[in-house]
């Protein structure tokens, strides 16, 4: 038990000692019509899933527990997506009458909040649907893979002729889409909404959405974690104007990230060697809002 403790101890310590960085990935279901595909990665990443792992030694005669209001350690496999969210208790049903696209789970906390802050814009007059919400490791890979050899096209090209640098390519398709494990939409907790391109943010029914969004989302928990790019936010996904997150569960999972996931992990899918080299973690995983953290 002791040698356990020290070996958590000693992860969390290493896992201090890295560039506090952290990144998520970004959206990237405007590249296909990819089916939801909720196949768990095999044995990959369950042998490492922390089980009955204590947060912190407790000791025996403890008082109240130290973190109340947050999930505690987040584990391993909600991180990366690696997660069927039909049968997780982590996730809830978005309900049909908000579901804009084929993605129809979130976080719990994440759809209780939603359904309120739709309530609150219906109530205004708006009206908000999830074009996108959960996506597992896979359904990313997918996503991933189908721009990397040219499946997809990225602004009318395929990658896979028009750049054959392998980082090239990947800081290309990083523009609006994240490798697989690093997207936050594995975490639930994090929903497209109402379109999936900045120019329909600039229409005049879009921008209606997004100004009464950018004024009253705060108020429900929600944050657009891809603003524009400039001193603020200099690393990352471009401006994504549809991408908001549950801030007070999210940031628990942005903490967790870097602790538990490191290149390692992030294997397993087309170009993956390029992660460490554009170091993903630090500059698009942590590359968001820095309001939203
Ligand atoms: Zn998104």
């Amino acid at each position: 038990m002791i040698l356990r403790w020290t070996t958590t101890r000693l992860s969390a310590a290493l896992a201090a000692a890295l560039p506090a960085a952290l990144a998520l990935a970004a959206c990237g279901d405007n590249a296909s019509t990819s089916q939801v595909n909720f196949a768990i990665n095999g044995d990959r990443f369950e042998a490492e899933t922390p089980e009955a792992k204590p947060a912190e030694p407790t000791p025996e005669h403890s008082a109240a527990p130290e973190e109340p209001t947050g999930p505690g350690h987040v584990a391993l496999n909600l991180l990366i997506g690696d997660v069927d969210p039909a049968t997780d208790p982590n996730f809830a049903r978005i309900p049909d009458k908000y579901i804009g696209g084929t993605r129809v789970w979130g976080h719990k906390d994440a759809v209780e909040a939603f359904v309120r802050m739709a309530e609150g814009a219906a109530a205004n007059g708006y009206k908000l649907t999830v074009v996108s919400a959960f996506r597992s490791f896979d359904d990313q890979k997918q996503i991933w893979e189908d721009k990397w050899t040219g499946k997809t096209l990225v602004e009318k090209s395929k990658l896979s002729n028009t750049i054959p640098d392998p980082d090239a390519r990947a800081k290309k398709i990083l523009e609006y889409s994240s490798m697989p494990g690093t997207s936050r939409h594995h975490w639930g907790t994090d929903f497209d909404l109402n379109g999936l391109s900045n120019a329909y943010f600039s229409t005049r029914d879009g921008k209606r959405v997004y100004d009464w969004l950018t004024e009253h989302a705060a108020e429900y928990g929600f944050c657009q974690v891809y603003t524009a790019k400039g001193e603020e936010r200099p690393t990352g996904y471009e401006e994504e104007k549809w991408h908001w997150s549950y801030v007070p569960v999210a940031s628990w999972y942005l903490k967790q990230y870097p602790v538990d996931v490191g290149y390692e992990r992030l294997t397993g899918f087309e170009g993956s060697d390029a992660a460490k080299d554009i170091d993903v973690i630090k500059n698009y995983v942590q590359g968001i809002n820095p309001a939203c953290k």
